[in-house]
C-alpha cells in the first residue's frame, strides 16, 4: 500500500533542505517542480546517488496532473490517458521495487468515442480487426489507405519515439545525426497533410488526426512526425490507474523518497542563482538561498528562462527569442459532479463541433476565442467508480482555446463559456445534465499562467512544430548555464506523460553518476 502523500508529510517540518544525508561530499540536486517530468528527473538523480529536493509551489506534487478532492469526488487535473507504461515502470525498477506491487493499471477498450456532429461516432481501439471494421463501416474504400496510414505512423513511432526520444538534442552533430531520419520520415508534412494522403473521408481524417492535439499541437500544423501517437497507442494500450493518475504521482513520490530524496512543496523558486557563467543554488519567494550543484527546471522553459534566470547570464534563451517563439493553446477545463450515473458514456470521450480546420485556425493562428467548439470528456466512474460518492459520477471536460494573447478577460467569461459547453452536452450526449450536477469549477488560460506559471497560459508550453522540436527546442541541458538543466513539456522531446518522462530520460543521459560530478568539482 502506498502512504498517502500529504503536504504536510512532504514538506520538512522545518521546510529544510533535508534530503538523503550522504555526507558532505554528495552533490545537491534541487528540481524545480514536481510534474511527471520533475520527479522522473529526480528519481533517475536519486538512483544516481544525488541528494536531491524536488522544490514545488503548489501545496501538492503533479502539477498539470495535481488532483482536486471536492465533496466526496476525486477530480486528476489534467492528464488521464496513460500510455507507454514502460516508463513508468522503469522508474519503479530504478528504486528497487515494482509497479504492479503499488499501482493497477487497467486497460481501456475502446481507447476512446469520437462522436461526431452529425450523431455518428467513431471507436477507437487498439484492437487492429475492430479498428480496420470502424473504418470500413465510415468509408469502406479507405480500408487500405488505413493500412498505409499505420505503417507509416508505425514507421514515425520506430525513428521519432524510439530512436529520437530521449536523445539529448545538445549539439548540432546531435541534429546532424538525426536528419536522415527526419527526411525519411518526410517530418517537413504536417500531419493532416499525412493522413490526408493515405484517407478520404473527412471523418477518418478527424479521427486520425486529433491525437496530436493531446500534446498541444494543431494537426495542420505540427510535423507528421506525430503520428507516431497513433502508433504508439496501439502498441502499448492506453491504460488507467485505478484511484485515478494521482496515483501515478503518489507512486513516484513514494519512490523519491524510499530513494532518499526530498519533496517541499508551498515552495516556489523565484531565481535561479548563477555565478560565473554556473547555476549555484535557488531563491525562494520567502527569500531562502538553497545552494545546489545543479539545478533542474521542470516548471515552462519559457517561464524559467524569462523569469528566474537573469538576462545577463542569457546570450542564447533572450526575451526577444521567447517571445518570438510559437505557443501551444490553452484549455478550458470544467470539472463537475453528477447525482446519477450517465451509463452510456464511456471512460473517454472526443465530442467534436462542426467544424475542425476552420476551429483550429482560430485557436491557434487567430487566437480567437470561437462559439463553437469541440470537446474531450472524461468521466473516470465509467472504469472506476471510487472516483465518486455512491451513484455518482466524477467528471471534466476541456475544450481546447487560444492562450492568453486572445485578451480573453476569463473572470468575466469563465461561467458564459461553461454555460455553453453545458448546453452544448446536454444537446449532444448528457441530456437533463443540469438537473443532475452538484460540485463545479473550472481552470481557465488565466489559471494556467498564474498558478501553473506557464508563459501566455499555454497549456502544453511550445508548440511541438518542426522548427521548435528537437534541437530547436530549449535543450534538455541549458545552453546559456552550465549545471542547469531542463525536462518537462516544453523541453525535448515535448508535451505528454511519455514526452515528458522521455525528457528525464534525456536528462539522464548527460548528468553523470553522482561520485563522478563530485570528483570532477574536486579536480
Ligand atoms: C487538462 C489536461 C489534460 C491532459 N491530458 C493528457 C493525457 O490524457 N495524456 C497525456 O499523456 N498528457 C496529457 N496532458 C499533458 C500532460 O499532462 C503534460 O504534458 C505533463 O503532465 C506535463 O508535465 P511536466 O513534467 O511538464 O510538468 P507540469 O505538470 O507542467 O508541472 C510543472 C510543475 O512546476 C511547478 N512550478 C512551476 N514554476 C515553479 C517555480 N518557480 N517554483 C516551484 N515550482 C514551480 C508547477 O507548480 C507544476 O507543479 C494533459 C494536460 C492537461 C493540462
Amino acid at each position: 500500500m502506498l502512504m498517502k502523500t500529504t503536504p504536510e508529510r512532504l514538506a520538512g517540518a522545518d521546510g529544510s533542505n533535508s534530503g538523503s544525508d550522504g555526507g558532505p561530499d554528495v552533490p545537491v540536486a534541487l528540481v524545480i517542480g514536481s510534474g511527471f517530468g520533475g520527479l522522473g528527473a529526480a528519481i533517475r538523480l536519486a538512483a544516481k546517488g544525488y541528494k536531491v529536493t524536488v522544490l514545488e509551489k503548489l501545496d501538492a506534487p503533479g502539477g498539470r496532473a495535481y488532483v482536486h478532492h471536492r465533496d466526496g469526488y476525486t477530480f486528476d487535473a489534467g492528464p488521464t490517458i496513460i500510455t507507454v507504461p514502460y516508463l513508468f515502470e522503469e522508474l519503479w525498477a530504478l528504486a528497487g521495487r515494482k509497479m504492479s506491487d503499488d499501482i493497477t493499471l487497467k486497460h481501456l477498450d475502446p481507447f476512446y468515442r469520437i462522436h461526431f456532429d452529425d450523431g455518428d461516432h467513431f471507436n477507437y481501439s487498439g484492437d487492429p480487426d475492430r479498428q480496420r471494421a470502424e473504418v470500413r463501416r465510415i468509408s469502406p474504400s479507405d480500408a487500405p489507405g488505413y493500412e498505409r496510414f499505420m505503417k507509416e505512423a508505425d514507421y514515425c513511432y520506430e525513428l521519432g519515439f524510439k530512436a529520437l526520444g530521449d536523445k539529448a538534442f545538445d549539439s548540432i552533430a546531435d541534429l546532424i545525426q538525426a536528419s536522415p531520419a527526419i527526411l525519411k520520415m518526410r517530418g517537413w508534412r504536417s500531419l493532416h497533410q499525412m493522413v490526408a494522403a493515405h484517407l478520404k473521408h473527412p471523418k477518418l481524417r478527424m479521427a486520425m488526426s486529433l491525437q496530436s492535439l493531446l500534446i498541444g499541437g494543431n494537426p495542420f500544423s505540427v510535423t507528421c512526425i506525430y503520428s507516431l501517437i497513433n502508433a504508439l497507442e496501439r502498441k502499448w494500450g492506453v491504460h488507467w490507474a485505478m484511484g485515478g493518475t494521482g496515483a501515478l504521482v503518489q507512486g513516484l513520490v513514494s519512490l523519491l523518497q524510499g530513494l532518499g530524496g526530498q519533496l517541499q512543496v508551498n515552495s516556489e523558486v523565484k531565481r535561479i542563482e548563477v555565478e560565473s557563467g554556473h547555476a549555484i543554488g535557488v531563491t525562494l519567494a520567502d527569500g531562502r538561498f538553497m545552494p545546489a550543484d545543479l539545478v533542474v527546471s521542470n516548471a515552462d522553459t519559457a517561464w524559467t528562462y524569462r523569469n528566474l534566470v537573469d538576462a545577463q547570464h542569457r546570450k542564447h534563451w533572450t526575451d526577444r527569442r521567447i517571445e518570438g517563439g510559437r505557443y501551444s493553446m490553452s484549455l478550458f477545463v470544467w470539472y463537475f459532479g453528477t447525482n446519477k450515473r450517465f451509463e452510456d458514456i464511456p471512460h473517454h470521450m472526443m465530442v467534436l463541433g462542426p467544424r475542425y480546420e476552420g476551429l483550429l485556425k482560430d485557436i491557434f493562428k487567430h487566437h480567437k476565442l470561437s462559439k463553437d467548439f469541440s470537446l474531450y470528456l472524461h468521466r473516470p466512474t465509467a472504469t472506476d467508480p471510487g472516483m465518486a460518492p455512491q451513484g455518482h459520477d466524477t467528471y471534466y471536460v476541456l475544450a481546447p482555446v487560444p492562450h492568453l494573447d486572445s485578451g480573453t478577460d476569463w473572470a468575466a467569461h469563465a461561467e458564459p463559456f461553461r454555460q455553453a459547453v453545458q448546453a452544448r452536452l446536454e444537446a449532444t450526449v448528457m441530456p437533463g445534465l443540469g438537473q443532475h450536477l452538484t460540485t463545479s469549477f473550472v481552470t481557465t488560460p488565466q489559471d494556467f499562467h498564474d498558478r501553473l506559471l506557464s508563459f501566455k497560459g499555454a497549456a502544453f508550453g511550445l508548440e511541438p512544430l518542426l522548427l521548435q522540436s528537437a534541437w530547436f527546442r530549449p535543450h534538455n541541458r541549458s545552453e546559456d548555464v552550465a549545471g542547469l538543466y531542463m525536462v518537462g513539456a516544453s523541453t525535448h522531446p515535448g508535451a505528454g506523460v511519455p514526452g515528458v518522462l522521455m525528457s528525464a530520460r534525456a536528462l539522464d543521459s548527460v548528468v553523470p553518476v553522482a561520485a563522478e560530478w563530485a570528483s570532477r568539482k574536486k579536480a
